[in-house]
């Protein structure tokens, strides 16, 4: 084998996004003029009706695999688009850049007119999901397939019974679930209230639990489970977290769309203490950063300014662990990637202080093992992401495809 010296760089795991919308590369900063639900409407259904259209789905789909390659996110769970070339497009560009994905085409079966070209019958959208799975899930690869409702509201107590049903028949295959919890709190039109209204449940989990018929009754099959990821989860109540904890559902933590939207803030103490496992995802649009350390930046920010005891200063090594084995046991693939423990498939990242001046300042200045993780996550910049590894096969940036 080659020996390379790569003195003054750091090794670290690759990156993995647990939350991260494709159909919204291009609409990062979009102002909505309000929270979640105004967001959505003005800014984010109309975007994502664009990528109907094939040659512009590819500028898409290549521009999000550039941005994760530039940000050395080697795996994610990727929101997908309505429109199956636009999926397709995304599928081949990864394929071509030798990134890992799990991704799904987002189901929207109800919603406001802003929606309509992204909203299907429900016999459609069935049938969509199953034809991705066939044409894409590959479960020993680097390519897999999500169940993706985009939120309850976006759907009926009649979709949800079906996709439970198609979920119970293709769980065994690896197929995984993927939607949005708990987001937005507003009284009265906010999300979580308006799923409460909309469904007659006693909360908001129970939608996706099999649990949507009105006093929370039974009225199918859960989605819940080691291969579903429940972006935001900001306001859950302590049964919605132990009934994730008991199903290994996991957290996507997306602390800096938090702040865009003014979601408020996850409590970390009481999250964590109830077993959930807690990754962390850009949600980009609503993320305005690609880059996962600078989530975890945010991440560190406002668990610090939580109020009273909640308040609490997230260890170094629990940041850089909620950024990349946390993300990859999300994705119920820890024994691959994630670290860098050997027997593991060789998803890592070169990180050279030397390109990026002010983390080389402040690292000069960590004494400490805490400090230096510490800086190097607050301070990492992409101009010193040097070289990026999946599956021990260069993929960038720049000139890429050499074996490690
Ligand atoms: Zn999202």
């Amino acid at each position: 084998v080659v020996v390379r010296d790569l003195r003054g760089c750091f090794l670290l795991p690759g990156f993995v996004d647990t939350h991260v919308h494709y159909p919204q590369t291009a609409v990062t900063d979009a102002y909505g003029g309000g929270q979640l639900m105004e967001w959505l409407e003005h800014c984010i259904f109309p975007a994502e009706a664009e990528l109907a259209d094939p040659g512009y789905a590819e500028a898409i789909a290549a521009a999000f695999v550039a941005r994760r390659v530039a940000c050395g996110t080697t795996a994610a769970m990727v929101f997908g688009s309505a429109f199956p070339v636009a999926q397709r497009a995304l599928y081949e560009a990864h394929e071509a850049a030798g990134l890992r994905v799990v991704s799904g085409r987002g189901i929207q079966t109800v919603g406001p007119d802003s929606a309509a070209p992204l909203i299907t019958t429900e016999a459609e959208a069935l049938a969509l999901v199953r034809e991705e799975i066939d044409t894409w899930h590959d479960p020993a690869g680097l390519r897999q397939v999500a169940i993706v409702p985009r939120f309850s509201l976006s759907v009926t107590r009649q979709t949800l019974a079906a996709l439970g049903e198609l979920y119970a028949e293709v769980a065994d295959g690896g197929v995984y679930v993927h939607s949005h919890l708990n987001e937005n709190n507003r009284a009265g039109d906010g999300e979580i209230a308006t799923v409460k209204a909309m469904y007659e449940v006693d909360s908001y989990l129970d939608t996706y639990d099999g649990r949507f018929l009105p006093g929370s009754r039974v009225g199918g099959a859960g989605l819940l489970g080691r291969r579903t990821i429940m972006a935001h989860a900001v306001h859950c109540t302590d049964a919605e977290l132990d009934r994730m904890a008991a199903t290994g559902t996991s957290i996507a933590h997306c602390p800096t769309s938090q702040l865009f939207l003014g979601s408020g803030t996850m409590p970390w103490r009481r999250t964590v203490a109830a077993g959930v496992n807690v990754a962390l995802g850009t949600d980009v649009g609503a993320g305005d950063e690609w880059l996962l350390s600078r989530v975890a930046n945010d991440c560190y920010k406002v668990h610090l300014s939580a109020p009273g005891d909640d308040a609490v200063a997230v260890h170094p090594a629990e940041l850089l662990f909620a950024a990349t084995l946390a993300g990859a046991r999300a994705l119920d693939q820890e024994d691959r990637f994630g670290n860098l423990d050997a027997g593991k498939e060789a998803d890592f990242l070169v990180i050279d202080p030397a390109a990026y001046a002010p983390l080389a300042l402040t690292l000069e200045q960590a004494s400490t093992p805490d400090q230096q993780l510490f800086a190097l996550l607050m301070g990492l910049r992409e101009p010193a992401i040097r070289e990026v590894y999946v599956a021990g096969r260069r993929v960038g940036p720049g000139q890429a495809a050499s074996e490690a």
